[in-house]
Formats: C-alpha cells, structure tokens, sequence
C-alpha cells in the first residue's frame, strides 16, 4: 500500500467514526448551504374527522370551559367536572408543569402510574426522555415549556384514551391553550395530534410539518406533531425522527426571535 493510499485509509475510517455512513436526516443535508434543508415539503391537505354530535357531557365541559377566566379557575373547572369515569378511577387530577405563559406548550396523551400519583404531567420515564429531548435543543420545563395533556386523568391500565374521552376533554384543551398563551404547540404522539389536528392521519405523515390548530378565541397556532417519547423508548431508531421535528421547533423560535438559550 502506498503512503497515498494509507492516508486516504485513514481518512475513510475517521469519517465513519465520526458517524459519517449514518444518516440522520430523511434529506441529504448540504453542508455549504446556510441553512440546513431539515423541513420537510409543507403540510398536504388533510383528511379532517367530522365534528361529532354533542352530547351532554360534552355541553357541560365547553360550559364550564368557557366560564374559566384564567388558569387556577380551569383547573377548579375540571375538577368540579362530573361528566367522565375517569375521575373515579384516578388518584389525582393531572392538569399541568412548566411555566404557565412559556413560548412552547407541550401536549401529551394522558397521565401513566407516576403523573397519577403525584397530580404532574410527564414525569416518569417518558417525561425523563421527554426533558433530555428538550434539553438537546436548550429547552427546560422550568424556564421554556408548559406541559398538559388531552385527558387529565389515567386510564385504568394506561389504555389509549378513546375517541369519545378525547373529544370530551377537548374543550377543557382547547380553553386551558387560550389561557396559556403559548407562541407554538409541539403534539406528542397520536392521541394529543388527533385531538387538536381533528384529522384521520396517522401521526408519521402528519409528524415534522408545521400545521394549524384554532384555539376557541379564534387565535391561530403553528404546532408541530411529533412521535410520543412512550414510543421512542421502544423504538429508538424513531428518535432520529423526533430530533428532527425538535430542530424545525427550535428553528421556529429562534426565527421569531424568541431564542431559547443553550444551557451551560
Ligand atoms: N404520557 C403522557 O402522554 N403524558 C404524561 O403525562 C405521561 C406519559
């Protein structure tokens, strides 16, 4: 072998150390341009679910959700709400974390064991990896992020709220986003996605697109849907994916002049 090749050798292998056979991005990322092509092409039209047909329960909780004129008045509004089984199933109710009025509102599915327990979303194994998934781009719940979930109470078992405990709760979501007043939402996972995009599409197409949500005061937010961290556990390989829809949220904030700084 020649000096020549041994040097070309050497080359190779440190760039395959460094990751470079890996791909990390569903587009080929060009390294000369400014900005890296990490979007992918805009929202298609989705497919919507037809509203459905309003129930009592459900008059009672968009009432109730109404009449709530801040945050502390929402929470009570929920916990007088008398409409769903849950309640009495669950420890506690589980309404929210983080700081209410940050730019970024998280929402996920429904509280597991741990949220049940101590009355917090997301934190047991999934709002671990859900921190350090904020944290790689300098979000923390405790300066950045407010958290909430579509149901606020567990399903026994942890079983994957229905379409009509979905539906129920929504009004309570959709009243306790107006109030919070965040810049974006970031979805995690299928059930907050199908909650607020009301669509028929699975949560990979939808995923790593901006999309529209309208809050009940006629405000319109940009949220982006992204896999649930339950699901990247199982799956890590998907973490690459929701890495990415996590760069497009940070992009977001840092081009609205909101840049979350890196924490040192
Ligand atoms: N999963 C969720 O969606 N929310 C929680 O609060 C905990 C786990």
């Amino acid at each position: 072998m020649t000096a020549e090749h041994a040097a070309l050798l050497a080359s190779l292998s440190w760039q395959i150390a460094m990751g470079a056979d890996e791909a990390i991005l569903e587009a080929p990322l060009e390294r000369g341009l400014p900005r890296a092509p990490l979007a992918r092409p805009a929202a298609p039209t989705i497919a919507r679910m037809p509203p459905r047909p309003p129930t009592p329960h459900g008059a009672a909780a968009a009432a109730l959700a109404a009449g709530a004129d801040g945050l502390e008045a929402l929470r009570a509004a929920m916990a007088e709400f008398t409409g769903s089984p849950l309640r009495e199933t669950a420890t506690n109710l589980v309404f929210s974390d983080g700081v209410p009025g940050a730019p970024v509102m998280v929402i996920g599915e429904a509280p597991g064991a741990e949220e049940d327990r101590l009355g917090k979303p997301f934190v047991g194994a999934s709002g671990q990896l859900l921190d350090r998934m904020f944290a790689s781009i300098g979000m923390s719940r405790a300066r950045d992020l407010y958290i909430t979930n579509i149901l606020p109470f567990r399903p026994p078992g942890n079983r994957t709220p229905n379409d009509a405990e979905i539906a129920l709760f929504l009004p309570f979501v959709l009243r306790h986003v107006a109030l919070a007043r965040p810049r974006i939402l970031v979805l995690a996972g299928a059930v907050a996605t199908k909650g607020l995009l009301q669509s028929r599409e699975g949560i990979t197409r939808l995923r790593g697109r901006w999309h529209q949500v309208s809050i009940l005061d006629g405000q319109v937010l940009k949220a982006m849907p992204t896999l649930h961290p339950t699901y990247l556990i199982g799956n890590p390989i998907a973490k690459r994916d929701a890495w990415s829809d996590l760069l497009m949220v940070q992009r977001e904030m840092n081009d609205g002049g909101i840049a979350a700084t890196v924490r040192s």
